[in-house]
């Protein structure tokens, strides 16, 4: 940021932190900028991102949000929560997924919401302007149909948490092919559990737990 001052001259600018989900993997770091001068920090609840948005039909419409250099398109994306939001920054083509699509565990409640979802996402790669993708977890190791422990600390020969283009098509073409079975999904870059599956969730607990008390 220094250098980018350097370049472009002024005394401060605006900063708006907004979280694209309210879980606190996703806002742990938020309270580093409040208090920052010219600075906003959106809340985390439902209300708080739509009444500062200015969203009234979350998660179907595409916000259009100018910033000066770049509009920015953010989209409400539902997966294992129901307000979680993707954006696509105009300017430098970078799309930040959250939590809709990633090589890792999704949890879908709402199978029609995430449906619209991905319809949405893969109309933004559709529409040639998506450059970089980023998404919000590592939770798949190099090795096919593994995915680290839940809480893990430490994940050896992790991938990045980029994906190109073509992974996050080939997430969606295979998220799109199980969506109408329920059930636990283990494919080779993500799992899906689509409705309650209590024995898949009850084992992902179970390897959250030993893995507490393995680092207690
Ligand atoms: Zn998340």
């Amino acid at each position: 940021m220094a250098t980018w001052l350097r370049s472009h001259p002024r005394t401060s600018y605006a900063l708006v932190v907004a979280p694209s989900r309210g879980h606190h993997g996703h806002v742990a770091g938020d309270v580093q900028f409040e208090g920052r001068p010219d600075g906003t920090v959106v809340g985390k609840d439902r209300s708080s991102v739509m009444m500062f948005f200015a969203l009234t039909n979350c998660p179907d419409e595409v916000l259009r949000l100018d910033l000066g250099g770049g509009v920015q398109q953010i989209t409400g994306t539902a997966s294992h929560h129901v307000l979680s939001s993707s954006v696509l920054d105009g300017w430098s083509g970078f799309l930040l997924t959250g939590d809709v699509l990633y090589p890792g565990r999704l949890c879908i409640q709402d199978m029609a919401a995430f449906a619209c979802s991905l319809d949405r996402i893969l109309g933004l790669v559709a529409s040639g302007r998506v450059r970089h993708v980023m998404d919000a977890h590592i939770e798949m190791s190099r090795t096919a149909r593994w995915d680290y422990p839940p809480g893990a600390t430490c994940q050896h020969d992790e991938p990045s948490l980029q994906m190109s283009i073509e992974q996050l098509r080939g997430l969606g073409d295979g998220a799109v092919s199980i969506a109408n079975c329920p059930g636990a999904h283990v494919l080779d870059e993500f799992a899906m559990f689509h409705g309650p599956c209590r024995p898949a969730i009850a084992h992902q607990r179970a390897r959250d737990l030993w893995g507490s008390l393995c680092r207690s």
